[in-house]
């Protein structure tokens, strides 16, 4: 019992021995009941970048130090240190551990790791952002949060969303940043308080991918639209955009179970994404291919076991006004199965893998039959990559080259907006 004690005394007297040598020169701040904001002037976003994960490393890039606010019971204690520290989660709770794994503080509820310095970022498990991380436990991992003003969040965003792009194009860049800055803000809150981020950092709203990814070319493009969004009779709209229309954007009633938008209707833009490689593509399927992905899908779809024995015709019943694939029946010797809208995407996939869904829903079919009449092999020829809604990327950047500025893409792909200066 005394040499627990004593164990215990000792490893409480080596965690403080060695708080003290990791917050090296460092000293207490005044507790805040707040958080405060990076800056009341310019909007800050909240990205989530990881819920699944027990443990994080964080750095601090460059010379000086990190503050770190821990957050207990309405609490705070802050730390100020230049080296790594550890964060992780414990059930409900964070622990805050050195590099060689000492405790240096636990049972926090709440993390805030900021840069001292300006021109300072932060990175974890190698990955540079700007702004502020956020930490809090979720069932034992952590919720990793990224507090960033908006405008460098789109640093991180809009190389990934565009990608590469030529300079004399550049003004397809900044039509991505007001794409993107405009289904930022119409997106603030969207997951709830609980939650505690508005965006995600994966497809699921926009991929951002930090510092690693940011281009001086960009970053300048950003800083040009800097504060504006695209509005639809004063309200921002929900910019949807896609890699390539192949001519035609569509509405979007025809394309997702979504209600019209009078600013997403279908548009041509004279094939200015030609530009693009997936302009045209080509799928080849054989009889037994479609047949198995008919199965795959159908009895996904359904929850019960679907076999739609020999695929005998295919059908294309209706189009949407921008020409994709309204509705669609494959005849089998089981039935007729008919798929609507954007089905069809999910249901084909590609012939080279099966993980990624067709390119667009934008195509005309070749059937061969052999000499007793049955189906062999089918051809897609299509047109396009993405949804076709809203704004084709690499149509805007055919509209650059060709000199045509940012603000007129924008209206042209998002009929009857403008653009507007939130700050
Ligand atoms: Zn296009």
């Amino acid at each position: 019992m005394k040499l627990l004690r004593l164990k215990s005394h000792l490893a409480k007297l080596s965690a403080i021995f060695l708080l003290i040598i990791i917050i090296w020169g460092c000293g207490r701040v005044p507790t805040l009941t707040e958080i405060e904001p990076p800056s009341s002037r310019l909007p800050f976003v909240k990205i989530l970048l990881d819920d699944n994960t027990r443990q994080h490393t964080i750095t601090l890039q460059g010379d000086g130090q990190m503050a770190i606010d821990c957050y207990k019971n309405d609490k705070r204690v802050s730390y100020y240190s230049s080296r790594p520290v550890v964060v992780s989660g414990e059930k409900q709770m964070l622990g805050l551990y050195d590099r060689a794994g000492h405790n240096l503080d636990y049972n926090i509820d709440r993390i805030i790791i900021s840069p001292r310095g300006n021109k300072q970022y932060l990175a974890f498990d190698g990955k540079i952002y700007r702004g502020l991380l956020e930490m809090e436990s979720s069932s034992g991992q952590i919720k990793l949060i990224n507090i960033v003003y908006i405008e460098d969040y789109l640093k991180g965003v809009v190389p990934l969303e565009i990608g590469p792009t030529p300079d004399d194009q550049i003004e397809a860049v900044k039509a991505q940043a007001v794409a993107a800055r405009t289904y930022s803000m119409a997106h603030l809150g969207q997951y709830g308080e609980d939650d505690g981020y508005d965006l995600k950092a994966d497809i699921t709203d926009q991929v951002y991918g930090g510092v690693a990814v940011e281009n001086k070319e960009f970053n300048k493009a950003i800083k040009a639209t800097s504060g504006e969004v695209a509005v639809y009779k004063g309200e921002m709209i929900n910019a949807y955009y896609h890699s390539t229309c192949g001519g035609t954007t569509d509405d979007i009633e025809d394309v997702w179970d979504k209600s019209p938008e009078p600013y997403l209707r279908t548009v041509t833009d004279d094939d200015a994404c030609k530009i693009s490689k997936y302009f045209t593509w080509q799928e080849r399927f054989s009889d037994d291919q479609l047949v198995m992905r008919l199965d795959r899908y159908l009895t996904q779809l359904r929850g019960n076991e679907i076999h739609v024995g020999k695929l005998t015709d295919i059908i294309i019943n209706s189009r949407t006004p921008g020409g994709r694939i309204a509705s669609i029946t494959f005849e089998t010797t089981k039935g007729h199965f008919v798929l609507n809208k954007e089905e069809v995407r999910w249901a084909i996939r590609r012939g080279d893998n099966l993980e990624s869904i067709l390119r667009s829903a934008n195509f005309t079919l070749d059937l061969t039959r052999n000499s007793n009449g049955e189906l062999t092999q089918v051809i897609f020829n299509g047109r396009g990559y993405g949804h076709g809604i809203g704004m084709c990327q690499m149509g805007a950047k055919g509209l650059a080259a060709k000199g045509v500025t940012y603000d007129s893409i924008l209206s042209l792909y998002y009929q009857g907006t403008e653009l507007k200066k939130l700050y």
